[in-house]
Parts: structure tokens; C-alpha cells; sequence
């Protein structure tokens, strides 16, 4: 089926159903198709949206998009269920973060244009067809190949109705760190395009390198689960989960402390490390050993991502800091955290 011909909002009611929708041809023929899992229940409901693999290289959502599906029972379920196993095809054809189509990174041209490269098509057909629909947005990424991330869900952090049930489900998600983003968000994410149509939403990450490890693939399968029992979509009660570690800053990874000069990267802290001003957090290396640069730390936070790929070239992400969030945001329950953020805290 070509993308074009389908609209997810006339879906037949109490079906389950898998499409590979033809979204741009190839030039060597055929086309690049774009996965899609749908489930609908019997009756009308919140739709949810979850991506994976819009960075060719993350596989823990793809497999616990699979999982989920294989639960997601039309019988059991109310609403709509809208999963993209796979966001970025060529890039995971090939294993990397960006398309070797086009060389964009799916992640930054949201919300796409309908005549542009592959990826921003496919960027365009997401926004257009399935954020559009959505009333909650799910896109689960990790670290990568490149980096290395704690396992964490995270939300825009704003005080506002769209903030507020981001954070609520966010909690729900129950992943072991909670990290809010105040706004304003960079153009071109996932997020971005969401909440420009006024649609709460969530990210995740997690250590990534490659691999999907069967602890992350279960929290991200619970995860989405949860925050379907929270949104009323399935019968059960969302589990409760102990209090995440509840982080609060900039989560720009495009912007952090990075490589003064190409060579063998050693960090000096681990992730969630508390680290001060002027400590030493890395250092790069020429291939005999020595001592080429030492990094570090601009100000006091947390670790929230260090490289975990070792050779770096010149003006390469290496470590992000971040803050603790306040008391006042670590509350329980979201009714609580409803009334701090509207009294300002
Ligand atoms: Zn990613």
C-alpha cells in the first residue's frame, strides 16, 4: 500500500493489523517502505503513537514495539494503538544514526516537508498523519552506538496542561531516571513537532551501544503498557514504580562539553556521577598514550550522557551535565505536581 492511501483515523474498529507502506521509491528499484503496527479496540479511545528507530542504530524500542504488539490484544483494548517499529528505514538499514540516503538525521527536520529527501518525508507523513491523530506521543530512542545514557524517561517540562500530563505519564513510564526539559524545545524533534500541535508527549533513553539489553527492552515494553493503562486504554490500574531519580535541565545533546582535539577518549566519571566544577571528567589521548587534552567540568551537575565510542575527532559530544530537579518537582503523585507547578515552584 502506498503511504498516501492510508488514513489512521478511519482504521476498522477491533482489528489488528501490520502495514509496510511504500513511502519514496528506491534508485535501485522498489521502494523504501515504512513499517506500521496498528491495533484498534472495540470502542473509540485515546490514540497513542509510539516511535522507535528514528535513529537507525537504537534497537530497544524496536523490539519492545514488537512486544507490546504481541499484547496488545484488540479485545482489551480502548482506542488506538500507533507503532512505527522503525522511523528511519535507510538508516537502519545500515546501522547508523542518520540516513546514508540523504545524511539527515530524522530527529532534526521534524516536522518534515512532503517534497523534500526521504527523511523528511517520512518526518512529514509522521507529523501529518499519525501526530495529527495522536493523543499521546511515545518515541523511544537510547544513547546509540555513540553515546552512553541511564536508562530514563524524558518529558518537556513546562507549566501548562501539555507539561503537565507529559510528566504525569512520564511518571507512569517508570523508568529509574526522570529527566524534564524546560522549554523552549529545539526545532526539528520528535517533541517539537508534538507539542506544536498540542500534544503531550515523552522520549526515552538508555545505554544503547548497539545492543538492546533485555532490562531496557522490559522497561520500555512496561513503560508504554503503563502509560496505556494511565491514558485509559486498557483495564488495568497503571502499576506504581519506586521514585525515579528526577533530573531537570537542558537535553540539547547537540550542545555539550566537547572534543578540543581528535584522539582516544577516556572518561573519568561514571553516569549519574555527581560531579563539581573544575573536576576532571576525561581526557583524549594521542595513539602512543599520551596525554593530548584534559576535560573539565564546567559547572556542578549530574552525568546524564558520557561518549562511549573512544576515538573522537575534533568538536565531538563527549559528557552533558545536568541538574537535580527540586524537591518540589519529585512529588508522587500528578495531582501534587499539578498544583506546584501552578503555584509556581
Ligand atoms: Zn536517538
Amino acid at each position: 500500500m502506498h503511504i498516501a492511501d492510508l488514513d489512521v483515523t478511519t482504521l476498522e474498529r477491533r482489528r489488528q493489523e501490520a502495514f509496510l507502506l511504500d513511502i519514496s521509491p528506491r534508485t535501485e528499484g522498489g521502494w523504501w517502505q515504512l513499517p506500521l503496527l496498528t491495533a484498534t479496540g472495540a470502542e473509540p479511545g485515546p490514540t497513542l503513537v509510539v516511535l522507535a528507530g528514528v535513529h537507525g542504530d537504537e534497537y530497544e524500542g524496536v523490539e519492545a514495539i514488537h512486544r507490546i504488539a504481541a499484547k496488545a490484544s484488540p479485545t482489551d483494548l480502548r482506542g488506538t494503538l500507533l507503532m512505527v517499529p522503525v522511523c528511519n528505514v535507510a538508516a537502519y538499514a545500515t546501522a547508523t544514526r542518520n540516513s546514508p540516503v540523504d545524511s539527515l538525521n530524522l530527529a532534526r527536520v521534524f516536522p518534515g516537508s512532503e517534497s523534500g529527501t526521504l527523511t523528511q518525508q517520512i518526518a512529514h507523513w509522521l507529523t501529518v498523519n499519525l501526530f495529527s491523530a495522536a493523543d499521546f506521543l511515545i518515541d523511544l530512542h537510547s544513547a546509540g552506538v555513540v553515546g552512553d545514557i541511564p536508562t530514563l524517561a524524558g518529558y518537556v517540562h513546562s507549566n501548562d496542561s501539555v507539561g503537565r500530563r507529559s510528566l504525569a505519564a512520564a511518571r507512569f513510564f517508570g523508568a529509574p531516571v526522570l529527566w524534564g526539559h524546560p522549554p523552549p524545545v529545539p526545532p526539528g524533534r520528535t517533541l517539537s513537532a508534538a507539542l506544536d500541535l498540542g500534544v503531550p508527549c515523552l522520549y526515552t533513553e538508555a545505554p544503547g551501544a548497539g545492543r538492546a539489553r533485555p532490562q531496557d527492552v522490559d522497561c520500555f515494553t512496561r513503560g508504554v503498557l503503563n502509560v496505556m493503562r494511565h491514558l485509559d486504554m486498557l483495564e488495568e490500574e497503571p502499576e506504581s514504580s519506586p521514585p525515579p531519580l528526577h533530573l531537570l535541565g537542558d537535553g540539547n545533546m547537540d550542545e555539550v562539553m566537547s572534543a578540543p582535539a581528535p584522539g582516544y577518549f577516556r572518561a573519568r566519571v561514571e553516569l549519574l556521577e555527581e560531579v563539581q566544577a573544575g573536576q576532571l571528567v576525561g581526557t583524549i589521548h594521542d595513539p602512543l598514550g599520551d596525554s593530548l587534552a584534559e576535560l573539565h567540568a564546567e559547572k556542578d551537575g549530574i552525568v546524564i550522557m558520557r561518549r562511549g565510542l573512544h576515538r573522537v575527532h575534533s568538536g565531538d559530544g563527549l559528557i552533558h551535565l545536568t541538574g537535580r530537579a527540586e524537591e518540589s518537582y519529585t512529588a508522587t503523585t500528578p495531582s501534587i505536581v499539578k498544583e506546584q507547578l501552578t503555584t509556581g515552584n
